[in-house]
C-alpha cells in the first residue's frame, strides 16, 4: 500500500504523506521497540526503494522472507510482483482493492468539505464559487487571486500544478479548451498523447513530439474535433489548479449545469435558472420550469452529477435524506447506458435519472419546440 502510495502520480502530496504516516505505524507495530523508533519517515521511504530486508522486523523460523524483494523497478515503477506477492502470500488481494476504495473515501470526503464551506457561504457569493470553479479552475496564482478576490483565502483547494507530474511536459502544462483544468500527458512511444480525461470523448484530444523546442512549450497537433489552440502554462509552483475532486466533484458538474442552461435557453415558453434556493441553494442546482398556456405546468429540479462510477454515486445518493422534491438527477451523455441501473437503485427515493441530452430532449417535447 505503501509503495502504491509512492507510485500513484494522482494522488496529492498531502495524502501521499497521510497514506504513508498509516503505513509507517503499521510497520513499526511489528517491531519490538528500540528498532521501531529506528524507521524515521525517511528510512521508511529510502527502504521502499531498496530490498525490503532492512525494512522487515527480525526474522523467526516461520514463514516467507521477502528481504531480497525490491517493489520499484529501474524506471521506479511499481512492479507487477507486488500484486502478485499480495495475492499469494500474506496480504490478502483486497488489500490492494483497499487501497483504491480507501482513496475513493478520501474524495468523497473531499466533496463533502468542498460542498460544507459551499453551503455556509451567503446565496450570492455560493452563486459566484460555483461561476468560479468553472471559469477559473487552474492558472496563475496572481490571476486567480484576482479572480477569486474575497473567497480566495476561504476556498484552500488549489494545489501547485508543479506537483503534479502527470500533466507536466518538458515544463509546462495545458488546459483544456472546455474545462480549462491541466491535460493527462502520456507518452506513446517517440510522440506524447495530451487530452482531458473528462473532455477527451467530445474531441479534446492532441499528439505533439517533445523535444527540440529549446525552453518553450512542445507544439500541440489537434487530433479531435474539439482541440482548438490552447496557450501552454509553466509548470511551476506560481501555477495552481484545484485538487481532482474538486474538479471532478465540483467544476464538471457545474459545466454540465450552464450546458443545459445555455441548450434550454430561449426556449418557449420554459424558465431557467441556476442555483434557484435562497436559503440552501446547493439542494440542487439548476430549476426549469414549462408552462404552457391550457397545460399542467412541467417542472425539472436538477443535480447533475460527473462521477467515474455510478455504483459510487448510487451509494452516495442512498445515504441522503430524501429530498423535499422531486430530483431530476443528470448524467453525462456517455453514461447513457449506466441510467437503468442507477434509476433502479435510487427506486422510492424521490429521484428520476437521465442524461443531458435526455433532458434537453424532454424540455424541447413538452415546450413544443420539437426535436433539434
Ligand atoms: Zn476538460
Amino acid at each position: 500500500m505503501a509503495a502504491a502510495a509512492e507510485s500513484d502520480p494522482l494522488l496529492p502530496p498531502a495524502r501521499r504523506a497521510s497514506m504513508l504516516m498509516d503505513c509507517l505505524a503499521v510497520l513499526r507495530a511489528v517491531h519490538p521497540p528500540h528498532r521501531a523508533a529506528a524507521i524515521d519517515m525517511g528510512a521508511f521511504r529510502r527502504g521502499l526503494r531498496g530490498p525490503l530486508g532492512p525494512l522487515l522486523p527480525p526474522a523467526d523460523a516461520s514463514g516467507d522472507r521477502f528481504d531480497a524483494l525490491c517493489l520499484f523497478d529501474e524506471q521506479g515503477v511499481l512492479r507487477d510482483a507486488v500484486e502478485d506477492l499480495c495475492r499469494e502470500h500474506l496480504v490478502p488481494h483486497p488489500a490492494l482493492e483497499g487501497h483504491w476504495s480507501w482513496g475513493r473515501v478520501r474524495a468523497e470526503q473531499e466533496e463533502r468539505r468542498l460542498y460544507e464551506i459551499l453551503r455556509r457561504l451567503p446565496p450570492e457569493e455560493y452563486r459566484r464559487a460555483r461561476a468560479l470553479l468553472c471559469e477559473h479552475p487552474a492558472g496563475a496564482v496572481r490571476e486567480l487571486r484576482r479572480a477569486w478576490d474575497g473567497l480566495w483565502m476561504r476556498f484552500d483547494f488549489f494545489e501547485a500544478v508543479s506537483d503534479w507530474p502527470w500533466c507536466r511536459l518538458e515544463g509546462w502544462w495545458y488546459p483544456c479548451p472546455v474545462c480549462r483544468w491541466p491535460m493527462r500527458v502520456a507518452a506513446r512511444g517517440s510522440t506524447v498523447d495530451v487530452r482531458c480525461e473528462a473532455h477527451a470523448a467530445r474531441g479534446v484530444h492532441y499528439r505533439c513530439t517533445p523535444g527540440g523546442h529549446g525552453d518553450g512549450p512542445v507544439p500541440l497537433v489537434g487530433t479531435g474535433r474539439a482541440a482548438v489552440a490552447v496557450q501552454a502554462m509553466p509548470a511551476t509552483t506560481e501555477h495552481l489548479a484545484l485538487t481532482r475532486p474538486v474538479w471532478r466533484y465540483g467544476t464538471l458538474p457545474t459545466l454540465m449545469e450552464l450546458a443545459l442552461r445555455d441548450a434550454l435557453a430561449g426556449l418557449p415558453h420554459t424558465r431557467v435558472w441556476m442555483w434557484p434556493g435562497t436559503v440552501r441553494p446547493d439542494e440542487y442546482d439548476l430549476h426549469v420550469e414549462v408552462t404552457v398556456p391550457g397545460r399542467r405546468k412541467r417542472v425539472w429540479r436538477v443535480d447533475a452529477k460527473a462521477w467515474e462510477s455510478t455504483t459510487a454515486l448510487a451509494d452516495m445518493l442512498e445515504q441522503r435524506d430524501i429530498p423535499r422534491w422531486a430530483l431530476t438527477i443528470v448524467l453525462p451523455d456517455h453514461q447513457e447506458g449506466e441510467r437503468h441501473f442507477l434509476t433502479a437503485r435510487l427506486r422510492g427515493r424521490r429521484m428520476t435519472v437521465t442524461t443531458v441530452g435526455r433532458l434537453v430532449a424532454a424540455v424541447r417535447a413538452a415546450c413544443g419546440a420539437g426535436a433539434r
